[in-house]
């Protein structure tokens, strides 16, 4: 499949009162048309911070991103302000876990609505204000004059998610990138805005990148999957292989720290320790304070890309850099 959004060797820098910070480091991935990336990792591992820098909302006084970002074949790391403006309306948009603080508190939704119908499309007066009434419609608000007057705190979360996930396809976007989308909602709610997600990718194709912690989420919505572990991507496969066959220490001990429903016990697994800072990565391998297979060698040189088949690829020294091609004969 051809990809619609294609990102190489992605780098983002922090300035901070210590200096020059590498919260994300060479991070690519492909995505075509119709197609859903989960971006998965504890929190701290540069999830957020890859989204916003492919969106290029981080301020440039604070940060500093390297490498490209194609959509389309057009690269948008070199547009201009303006251009870019027209692209983050248009052709990507972006969700979030908080839709609270995306809302202005001020304005009833069917306000906010229509001025980001007028902003992306356009369209103006009756004409924004019918779209905004059918966006509404399309997200399962049955409702819709009354929600177009309503304020946000007068929402649940679960609507409110909805009202924003209706914002961001005000665009009819040809990628959507969800950071978080259902954290903060509670399980029937997480389940009802998924499937909203993935009833309006089936009928508009939309590119989806989802963020999210939950493995859960990820089997249920993702064609792939990149594993974020210190600012790097440490695992990427098809989201079959991923579950299946993982190859990273990481993933295993993701995998076994998400409850399986057909688990009697239901033990939770963590994995000890915690996402190191940026000044804590050491010279090898960033996993190694926490992983159970450590080697010598993992504590003094980082570990290479290795890949099984054309779909995954693990940051690991078990696998010594060496081309396998055993995808799917388990690990
Ligand atoms: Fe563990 Fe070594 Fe692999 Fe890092 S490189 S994940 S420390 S085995
Ligand atoms: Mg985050």
């Amino acid at each position: 499949m051809k990809p619609l959004l294609e990102v190489s060797h992605l780098s983002t820098d922090f300035h901070t009162s210590a200096g020059k910070v590498r919260v994300v480091e060479n991070v690519s991935f492909t995505l075509a048309a119709g197609q859903t990336l989960g971006i998965v990792g504890e929190s701290g591992s540069g999830k957020s911070v890859t989204s916003l820098s492919v969106m290029r909302l981080l301020p440039k006084k604070r940060a500093v991103v390297q490498g490209s970002i194609k959509l389309h074949g057009t690269e948008l790391s070199t547009l201009k302000d303006k251009e870019l403006r027209k692209v983050r309306g248009n052709k990507i948009a972006m969700i979030f876990q908080e839709p609270m603080t995306a809302l202005n508190p001020v304005f009833k939704i069917g306000n906010q609505l229509q001025e980001a119908i007028i902003q992306h499309t356009g369209k103006r007066g009756k004409q924004a204000r019918e779209l905004a009434i059918q966006l509404l419609k399309d997200v399962g608000i049955s409702a819709a004059q009354q929600m177009m007057l309503s304020y946000p705190h007068q929402l649940s979360g679960g609507m409110r998610q909805r009202v924003m996930i209706a914002m961001a396809m005000s665009c009819d976007p040809e990628v959507l990138i969800a950071d978080e989308p259902t954290t903060a909602l509670d399980v029937t709610i997480q389940a009802q805005i998924l499937d909203l997600m993935k009833e309006l990718q089936r009928k508009r194709g939309t590119a989806i990148v989802l963020i999210t912690h939950d493995l859960g989420v990820v089997a249920e919505m993702c064609d792939k999957v990149a594993v974020m572990y210190a600012g790097q991507i440490v695992e990427e496969a098809d989201v079959k292989t991923l579950f299946q066959s993982p190859k990273h220490p990481y993933t295993k001990g993701l995998l076994q720290s998400h409850p399986q429903l057909s688990d009697d016990q239901q033990r939770l697994f963590s994995i000890a320790g915690q996402v190191p800072t940026p000044a804590h990565y050491g010279d090898g391998c960033r996993f190694a304070s926490r992983c159970s297979s450590r080697m010598d060698i993992c504590d003094k040189i980082p570990p290479a890309v290795t890949s099984f088949g054309d779909s995954q690829h693990s940051r690991c020294h078990l696998y010594g850099g060496e081309a396998h091609v055993s995808a799917h004969t388990g690990s």
